[in-house]
């Protein structure tokens, strides 16, 4: 087994964008990656949960991918990526280079399965290829995303499906669905996404939302700068409430592909259904829809179970979060988190955390 120290003053867990830009601030502030900084990350491989999404999806017919804070220096940018290439590749290999470039020294695959308060500090505990280990630490940085927490809503009748039903965590690729009867139920680019990979492949498809989705004039979302979506992700976060969702609040861009799937009458989602039958699903004035499969495209919430000691959840559902430090323990931070939920807020929040973190290491003598 490789020794490494089972101490050190900053722990981050999750190593993808938003874990990645804090270690790039710390390391540019001083902090020695392996001694002083410790970055664990659940995946197998580098690209945070970019490496699970489906082999169709490319950077392309993503949101914009924002380039990680210093990966000029390599000579990279995902503008220039290639969009042949499945984005998980892509973004896989990028995030690799850079890791080796910084020397980052991320400890993989290491599962987080607790973080407790110590009189000192915190102790986080995870199981690697060696089983359950411990660190100690000051700071706590939680980069963990949501994609280990998907969320799919409840339905009468969902149990007596004798379909199958996926989350967008288990769609692998449109061809296993061939021939088959598709309900996609989700108003955001996965769900789009989903059903213009199945068009003319699925024997019927059926497009359905909780509300009606606003198809904006814009070719692209603008994910940061006092967006809407970015105002009410914050407020809650300040607030301790249980975050909204993304989708709901900022609309779907209007990009080449989706206006002429909008045109060719591909994207006219149906309001909910009210019941789920065995082989389908039932609307309350009665009509069906014959299913063999629905897809849950409903979006994730943050993964915290882990964090769960520090009981930082407050009644309201949420934690109350405030420019990236954790109202309840000053000496949690959290990156990628509620208005820092993209590619670009993950760079910021690199940049703020890691000031926040330095200043706290200074207070406790570090
Ligand atoms: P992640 O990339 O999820 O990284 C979190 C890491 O933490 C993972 O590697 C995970 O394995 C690890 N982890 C989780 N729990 C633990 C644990 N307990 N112990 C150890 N490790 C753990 N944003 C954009 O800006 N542009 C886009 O085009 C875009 N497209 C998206 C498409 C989809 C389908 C989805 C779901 C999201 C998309 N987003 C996009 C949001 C995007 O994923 C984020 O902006 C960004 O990549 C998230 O970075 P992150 O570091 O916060 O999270």
């Amino acid at each position: 087994m490789t020794e490494r120290p089972t101490d050190t003053s900053v722990v981050i867990i999750g190593a993808g964008q938003a874990g990645l830009s804090v270690a790039y601030y710390l390391r540019k502030l001083g902090l020695d990656p392996g001694n002083d900084m410790v970055l664990l990350d659940r995946g197998p491989t580098p690209g945070g949960a970019w490496q699970f999404r489906w082999e169709a999806l490319r950077l392309g017919s993503t949101h914009r991918v924002n380039d990680l804070p210093g990966m000029d220096e390599l000579g990279l940018s995902f503008e220039n990526a290639d969009r042949t290439l499945p984005a998980r590749e892509v973004i896989s290999d990028y995030y690799r280079r850079y890791e080796r470039h910084f020397d980052l020294k991320v400890v993989r695959p290491a599962d987080v399965t607790r973080v407790r308060a110590t009189f000192d500090g915190f102790e986080v505990t995870f199981d690697d290829d060696y089983g359950d280990q411990t660190f100690s630490t000051q700071v706590v940085v939680n980069a963990t995303g949501t994609w280990g927490a998907p969320f799919v809503p409840w339905y009468p009748g969902m149990n007596d499906f004798r379909g199958r039903q996926l989350h967008t965590v288990d769609y692998t690729d449109a061809e296993s669905l061939r021939g088959l009867d598709v309900v996609v139920v989700g108003g955001g680019t996965s769900a789009i996404g989903f059903l213009m990979e199945l068009e003319g492949i699925a024997a019927s498809l059926s497009w359905v939302t909780r509300r009606p989705v606003e198809f904006l004039e814009e070719q692209e979302l603008n994910l940061e700068g006092g967006t809407r979506a970015v105002t009410l992700q914050d407020a809650a976060a300040r607030e301790g409430r249980a975050l909204p969702s993304i989708v709901s609040t900022t609309g779907v861009p209007r990009t080449r592909r989706i206006q002429s799937a909008i045109d060719r009458g591909l994207l006219t989602p149906r309001g909910m259904f009210e019941r789920i039958e065995p082989d389908g699903v039932r609307w309350a004035d009665g009509t069906f829809q014959h299913a063999d499969v629905i897809i849950w495209a409903t979006g994730f919430r943050p993964e915290l179970r882990h964090l769960a000691p520090l009981k930082l959840r407050e009644q309201a559902g949420g934690v109350t979060v405030a420019g990236g430090a954790a109202y309840r323990n000053a000496n949690v931070f959290f990156a990628g988190y509620g208005p820092t939920a993209s590619t670009i807020g993950a760079n910021r929040a690199g940049r703020t955390i890691a000031r926040q973190v330095v200043a706290a290491l200074s207070s406790l003598g570090y």
